[in-house]
Order: C-alpha cells, then structure tokens, then sequence
C-alpha cells in the first residue's frame, strides 16, 4: 500500500485541497519510493466518501439502519471537531474539517517518529516543538498549519516510509471512527432514543462504543484484497482520545483553560469505554504490533506532558502564550 497523504499538503484559509500540488511535494520528500502513478491509484482507494460509504454500508449490515438522506460536508470552518447537523427539516450532513484531516494525521506522524527516534536528540526536540505548535497554533487557535510547517514536517519524516504508512494506517481507522460516531447519533435519533438531561453524556459513551463496534467489524471482515483498515490500528480510536487530551491538557498548562461541557465527557472516560468494547470476546483481533505501537504512543504523549510542564515552570514557554488572545476567545465563548 502506497501512502496517501493529500492532506498533508493542504494550506492555509479556505478550502485548499490541491493534489496536484500534494503528488509533487510527496515526490520531492521521498523521491525513490513512490511513483505519481501509484499516488493517484492510492488516493482514489482511500478517500473521505469512500470511507463515508463503507460506514453507511456498515449501519445497514449490522443495525439494519439505512443512511441515505446524510450528506458530507468537509470545508475549513476552523474546528478540530466533527459533528453531525440535523434539524429534521433540512437534509443532514456530517461536517469533518479540513483542519481536522491536515492536524490528526500531523499528530500521528509526529508522535511516531518521535517514539521511533527517541534517543535522536535533534528528532526528540523537534518532535516535542512540532507537537506543541499543532496543540497550540492548531487546536486551540484553529489556525491551519502553513506552508512553512508543512515543511517543517515532512522533512522531519523525510525518507522514513514506515512512519509515513503507521501515520496513514491510524489515520483511516480514526477517520472511520469519527464518521461512525456521527452516524450514530442520526441513528440514535432514528429509533426514538432518549437520553435524560441529567446525563447528556450518555449518548456520547454509546455513540463511541457503536462507532467502534463498527470500525472492528470493518477491520476483522475485510481482509486480503479488500482490506481497507489495518488490524494493527485498532487501538487508534484510543489515540484519537489522547489527542483531545494532550490538547485540553495544553490549553490547561498554558493557559489556565479547563475544558468543560456537560455534553462531551473527558477524553479518559470516552478512552475507558472504548476499551470495554474491544475487550469483549467477539472482536479476535491480532494485537501484538497494535500493542506495541500504541505503548511507544503513550510513551511519547507521558513525555510530552512532562516536558510541557517542566518548561512552563521555567518560564521557557513565554513567548509561545497568546494570553490576551486566549483570553479574548474565551469572551466570546461566554
Ligand atoms: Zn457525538
């Protein structure tokens, strides 16, 4: 399989998905491992409707819930978050941000390689910086990352195909997962469930643990020739959560932000439930390599914490701190 890694390339404002542009600098990053045509063969297998397609196909198949009245929608509107618009009255779609594609699979990349090259001093910290700016720059400002980073990044991965297929491989199971969960709640809504208002969060637990149900299913039945997710990324919802974690977690660091909504339970809680599912006997999935990867993962996210704060302390993070910012945002929240 043959990375593809469009969103890689896309760049700042608007809508700016340009493949052309995309194949070029792939070529130019790792010259002797990819063709152009072998590039665009890949990114007409793996692609958002495709992967939108396998999920409605999967709600049939295991709920008997056909999905044929939601649409995708997938411009830049400066979150990190997907979500699901449905007012009964006009058709649905399921919004996953451009931002949200270019930062995860930014995140996956960064992370892996830092694990990988732990003791490379250079690769720790360049690692350890690209991490902070995507939390800081991206997810809690919303900006996309430009050009500039962009390159920061691919030469940082430069050469190194097995981070670049780990990255991707994760990837496609999150976005699967995250589309998933938005089918759920259209589901959900569909056979009438309700869920008190005392715990809201409850239809988050469920929409998580159905949409992994899902992403296993897809996972374990499509194998050989039509394998889409990889078996070794099971575990990758799991670093989805750690994701929103490292970012909330940086939020609280830098700025003294506590995330809070009474909607959305905290990405540990999500975390443990989904590890509830996958433990139950009718998943048999091989594990050991997914294992492996996600102990380097977490490895690499203890680090980064620890370091975040260490350099806090000693004023070292000063200059990167929006404050006023940070803090007129939060206003507008309010
Ligand atoms: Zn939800």
């Amino acid at each position: 399989m043959v990375p593809q890694l469009y969103d890689l390339f896309k760049f700042g404002g608007g809508t700016a998905k340009d493949d052309e542009r995309g194949i070029k600098r792939m070529l130019q990053y790792f010259p002797d491992f990819f063709t152009e045509e072998q590039l665009r063969n890949n990114m007409q297998h793996y692609n958002l409707s495709r992967m939108f397609e396998l999920v409605k196909q999967y709600f049939e198949k295991e709920y008997g819930y056909k999905v044929d009245d939601i649409t995708l929608s997938n411009r830049y509107q400066n979150t990190i978050n997907s979500y699901i618009y449905d007012d009964k009255e006009n058709p649905a779609f399921i919004h996953i941000d451009e931002l949200f594609e270019s930062t995860v699979i930014s995140f996956l990349l960064v992370m892996f390689k830092w694990s990988k090259d732990f003791d490379n001093l250079d690769v720790y910290s360049e690692c350890f910086r690209y991490t902070l700016f995507l939390m800081n720059e991206v997810c809690i400002f919303g900006n996309m990352q430009g050009q500039y980073a962009n390159d920061v990044l691919l030469h940082l991965v430069t050469g190194d195909v097995q981070i670049l297929q780990l990255a991707e491989d994760c990837y496609w199971t999150i976005v699967v997962f995250s589309l998933a969960h938005e089918v759920v709640h259209a589901y959900l809504a569909n056979i009438g469930k309700h869920y008190s208002e005392k715990h809201p969060e409850k239809e988050e637990f469920d929409a998580d643990m159905i949409a992994y149900h899902i992403v296993l299913k897809i996972m374990m039945e499509n194998s050989g020739e039509n394998k889409v997710l990889e078996e070794y990324t099971y575990l990758a919802p799991m670093m989805y959560m750690d994701f929103f974690d490292l970012y909330y977690y940086t939020d609280r660091v830098l700025y003294k932000s506590w995330f809070y909504d009474p909607k959305h339970p905290l990405p540990i809680e999500r975390k443990n439930r989904l590890f509830a599912v996958v433990d139950k006997d009718e998943y048999e999935l091989d594990t050991v390599e997914g294992n492996h990867l996600y102990g380097g993962f977490l490895d690499v996210y203890d680090e980064y914490k620890d370091q975040l704060l260490l350099k806090m302390e000693r004023g070292k993070l000063n200059k990167i701190i929006h404050m006023d910012k940070r803090k007129m945002m939060r206003g507008a929240q309010e």
